[in-house]
């Protein structure tokens, strides 16, 4: 630390001095999150002094978490339910596979090596819950679709079995299982089926209304436990805003920590202090967009989601599948290479080598028109001198 400090001034210069390295958003085709929502980043910049883990004092700011709750609840068709704000799809997918242990404790089922049946596209953020609360991972590997079938889930249930995890909307290629499925033919066991809605929850209810055929994931399906939603992704609130949410009004309850000082409401959260900045932000964000304005935002991203595809397929580029949401995979040879060659010329996108080399491009609000018109001839570029590289490569060996 300086032992006298530099003025303001200078301080917002050398921010902004590194800060201009950070990529703009027009480059930018590997995030599910976006340039947030001005009201969101203006209001959360009026509660930047707000903590929600002290709630005696933010006793307003705690009124508006409630009313997000609330409102995500009935978005999600579940208007009895219970839940909290969190931190992001990691800590909401950590805070509902404890609820599924201690659930699995509770009736007495808590066996000496409890299991969760999960696919084998499962967000990594379950990785890091199942070394952190000594669950381990039954994987069963998708189907062609990549979708978790309903059939196997039921097959890998045990005494051990503690909770069940399906995706909508998977962070790599953008799919939904079969969630309607998945609770029909696991109903009869008692396992908590979670959600992982952290990518899809701000899209499917919109794509459904507008017609897209994607299969029902929420609270409306009998037997789902909880949902991971995720503000902060298609729901263009600023970071970190999460939510995890639970079909039994006692569901949030269950996972309850209390302080060491008398009076004090107890955590339901793995955060203690806490910004409250993030509610007043997806508040102020829900209410300005209320579903019309999400379902516009849908319909443009679909849009853009089908002119990427044509433009793709014109260059004779070769999709993994047709898109389900807003993801496009692309199949491809030296997958890293032609991303680190991209990555030379100012443009991130991520790659995946699972089934075969793919380039995965993330279509949302910042990735327009102008942005594939620009992006398709560079990746095609791309593609051409790799190969090329490599061709020669492999002939001077
Ligand atoms: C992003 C994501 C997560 C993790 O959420 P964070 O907000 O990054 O903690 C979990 N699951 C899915 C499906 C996701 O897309």
């Amino acid at each position: 630390m300086r032992a006298v400090g530099v003025p303001a001034s200078d301080v917002r210069r050398r921010i902004a001095e590194e800060m201009k390295d950070d990529v703009s958003w027009d480059r930018v085709l590997n995030s599910i999150c976006t340039e947030p929502h001005p009201l969101g980043v203006e209001m959360a910049a009026a509660a930047a002094h707000t903590n929600l883990g002290d709630v005696r004092i933010f006793r307003g700011t705690k009124r508006i978490e409630r009313k997000v709750v609330e409102l995500l609840l009935s978005f999600l068709g579940n208007a009895d339910g219970s839940g909290n704000l969190v931190s992001g799809g990691t800590e909401a997918n950590l805070i509902a596979m404890l609820v599924a242990r201690e659930s699995a404790r509770a009736r007495g089922r808590l066996t000496a090596r409890p299991e969760v049946v999960v696919s084998s596209t499962v967000h990594f953020s379950f990785d890091k819950i199942f070394a952190v609360l000594g669950l381990s991972a039954v994987v069963v590997p998708v189907d062609e679709a990549m979708r978790l079938p309903a059939d196997e889930v039921a097959r890998r249930i045990n005494d051990n079995t503690v909770a069940v995890v399906a995706t909508a909307g998977s962070s790599e290629f953008g799919v939904v299982d079969p969630v309607d499925e998945i609770g029909a033919r696991i109903r009869a066991h008692e396992v908590h089926l979670h959600v992982d809605a952290a990518t899809g929850g701000f899209i499917i209810p919109f794509a459904r209304d507008l017609g897209h055929d994607l299969p029902q994931f929420d609270f409306s399906v009998d037997g789902v436990d909880s949902i991971t939603i995720d503000p902060h992704k298609y729901g263009l609130v600023n970071v970190p805003a999460g939510a995890i949410l639970f079909r039994e009004g006692e569901g949030a309850e269950r996972f309850s920590f209390d302080s060491f000082f008398i009076g004090t409401p107890v955590h339901n959260t793995f955060l203690g202090t806490r910004p409250g900045s993030a509610a007043v932000a997806t508040y102020a964000v829900l209410e300005n967009l209320g579903r019309s304005g999400f379902t516009q935002i849908t319909r443009a991203n679909y849009e853009t989601t089908g002119y990427l595809t044509t433009r793709l397929k014109e260059k004779g580029f070769e999709l993994l599948m047709e898109p389900q949401l807003n993801i496009v995979a692309v199949k491809v040879a030296h997958a890293a290479l032609i991303s680190q060659r991209l990555e030379s010329w100012g443009w991130i996108v991520s790659t995946s080598r699972r089934f075969v080399e793919t380039i995965r491009l993330v279509v949302t609000r910042h990735v327009t028109r102008d942005v594939v018109d620009e992006f398709v001839p560079v990746l095609d570029l791309a593609r051409h001198e790799i190969e090329a590289e490599v061709a020669d490569g492999d002939r001077t060996k």
